[in-house]
């Protein structure tokens, strides 16, 4: 292809609205343009990269048997109203109106859909196991749209579906799904981790997340200092430490503490630690207000909250709803004296005493609060965030902290959507049994994205190779020197001719502007073809990775090429 015929609008600005590498340079480059927020058009180059990481996805998941179909966008209400989600997913889900006002919504994924298409077709085990997998749009009206590709409203999926006659069957399923990932995204060129994670929304029971390794990810991963351990910061969870058997319980007691009202405030004019103090927090979750109570020094983790409480929705109360409750302003609630809700605590609060609280009046706080005598908790339950450098669960290591971009995650979801949408099936014994189904997906889009956050510098894209738009590019130095175009050309149609991808810049530009524009696309690879080719029949080759240039001889370019595109390391 001639550059100079393409589509391939490069900016030499930074649109405003970019904020991360990726979403700067994929719209810098060409690949991408913004049609409304949260929702892109890949143009012919970002087209390019998608469906060489599509065509990737292909091969890994049709080499553990699965086969490809499509499924349809526009779903009907039924489905969702059959499974429960309809009014579980909020609104993150796009809904809408038949002509005729029967209600559809735009899938955000396809578990409802793929389930009631096998309870018809699966009759028996022996139909069993089957994984199937699309490749295609899904809609979710995320918060925050942001980042470019990676949180959009319209964004590429690819979600394989697994079906199997017991658990036995989902584990290999699962085990195959894991490799394949892991295939995917190693011949993606990216740095990834798999981590265990939360199964969220979607339900079911055990889940990894492929996390690819990057500043700009919006996880938060901790892994161990010393095992293999790594898991999503939702999910760690850490045993307490234990009470201490010989404190001994003193007389409760109200302070004043004018102004204090947040943990450091009240750790302060008390001259306590903030481990001391115990920090209630009032959540409205759909059914209930309910106050949960982490140590002064931990977070609460949001993700645990919601699964203990068993909730549809969960959000911190407001100033009101905290008022009402606790009879006092935002920063003094305490669960002594606390009516009406329930009350949630961490392990660790469980097992502290003489602990300071709020005491549910203004500027005043309970010291020698002692759980069990002076309140009763509800429920004990693990609901606080562990951090870096906290002790692994799984070892004596320490844990650290990076963070990562979600790239794929795959769920066992055993008989969760089978059993409310009866897709069941005949065993050999003669019963009826739910199928056992797993659910797995990759974010093309995002995968792209990432590549691009781990694969980039200050001049432009760096691509892997089997992901890169192109291979080469050629850049005639002079086009007007028709010897020396007519090289360039020859040079380009040896490649073309032997499989290598090859572009060749023929525009009427200034060689820097063409070089600027070559490391901006992230080309692997580029040719330049100057004087001395048609003098001493010499050309460059640049390596947009190593920085590195050799002048090889016009016979050697082809071999010279596939070698540094394609040699194995
Ligand atoms: P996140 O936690 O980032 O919102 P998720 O856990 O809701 O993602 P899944 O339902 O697991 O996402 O979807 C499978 C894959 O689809 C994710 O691993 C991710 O790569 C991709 N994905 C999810 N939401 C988006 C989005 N809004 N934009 C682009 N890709 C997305
Ligand atoms: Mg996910």
């Amino acid at each position: 292809m001639r550059v100079s015929e393409l589509l391939i609008p490069t900016l030499r600005e930074t649109p405003a609205e970019a904020e991360i590498a990726s979403h700067k340079l994929l719209l810098r480059a060409g690949f991408i343009r913004k049609t409304a927020a949260g929702i892109y058009t890949y143009l012919p180059l970002g087209m390019r990269v998608l469906r060489k990481i599509m065509n990737i996805i292909r091969e890994e998941m049709d080499r553990q048997g699965g086969q490809e179909m499509l499924m349809p966008v526009m779903q009907p209400a039924e489905l969702w109203l059959e499974s429960g989600r309809w009014h579980v997913y909020g609104p993150e889900l796009m809904r809408f109106k038949d002509r005729h006002n029967r209600d559809f919504c735009l899938g955000p994924t396809h578990e409802e859909v793929i389930t009631a298409l096998m309870r018809g077709e699966i009759k028996s085990y022996k139909q069993l196991p089957q994984l199937l997998y699309h490749i295609g749009n899904k809609y979710r009206d995320e918060r925050r749209p942001r980042f470019g590709l990676m949180r959009g409203r319209e964004f590429i999926m690819k979600d394989l579906y697994s079906f199997d006659r017991d658990e036995e069957g989902l584990d290999k399923s699962y085990q195959k799904m894991y490799e394949a990932y892991t295939n995917v995204f190693k011949r993606c060129g990216l740095t990834f981790r798999p981590v265990e994670a939360d199964s969220g929304a979607i339900g079911g029971s055990t889940t990894h997340e492929f996390m690819v390794l990057a500043e700009s990810g919006e996880a938060t991963i901790l892994y161990c200092d010393s095992c293999d351990y790594a898991a999503n910061v939702e999910k760690v969870s850490v045993p307490a430490a234990g009470a201490d058997p010989n404190a001994e319980k003193l007389e409760i007691k109200e302070v004043s503490t004018p102004g204090a009202h947040t943990v450091e405030q009240v750790a302060e004019f008390l001259d306590v630690e903030p481990h001391q103090i115990i920090k209630t927090l009032i959540y409205k979750t759909d059914q209930e207000t309910v106050a949960a109570l982490v140590r002064g020094d931990r977070e609460i983790n949001e993700v645990k909250l919601y699964n203990a409480l068993n909730c549809l929705s969960l959000e911190l109360a407001d100033a009101k709803t905290v008022e009402q409750v606790s009879g006092a302003p935002v920063g003094y609630a305490g669960p002594v004296n606390l009516k009406g809700i329930r009350i949630i605590a961490d392990p660790e609060v469980a097992q502290m005493t003489n602990a300071v609280t709020g005491a549910n009046k203004g500027d005043a706080h309970f010291i020698n609060v002692n759980p069990g005598r002076d309140f009763k908790i509800d429920m004990v339950e693990d609901i606080r965030l562990v951090a870096a450098g906290e002790k692994c669960p799984k070892c004596d290591g320490r844990l650290l902290e990076a963070k990562g971009i979600e790239v794929g995650q795959i769920f066992k979801l055993g008989d969760k959507y089978s059993k409310v949408l009866k897709a069941h099936f005949l065993d050999e014994d003669g019963r009826e049994k739910p199928i056992i189904m797993g659910c797995y997906g990759i974010g093309v889009g995002r995968t792209m994205a990432a590549a691009v956050e781990q694969n980039h510098d200050e001049n432009g894209i760096i691509w892997p190779v089997n992901i890169a738009p192109y291979h080469v590019v050629v850049i005639p130095i002079n086009v007007k020197d028709e010897e020396q175009f007519k090289a360039a050309e020859n040079i380009y149609n040896k490649m073309v001719e032997n499989g290598i991808e090859a572009v060749i810049d023929d525009r009427k530009e200034r060689p820097g502007v063409k070089f600027k524009d070559a490391d901006l696309i992230g080309y692997p690879l580029r040719v330049v073809v100057g004087k001395k080719a048609t003098e001493e029949n010499v050309v460059e080759v640049y390596n947009r990775r190593t920085g590195e240039t050799v002048n090889i001889n016009t016979e050697d370019v082809l071999n010279t090429v596939q070698k540094l595109l394609f040699a194995r390391a």
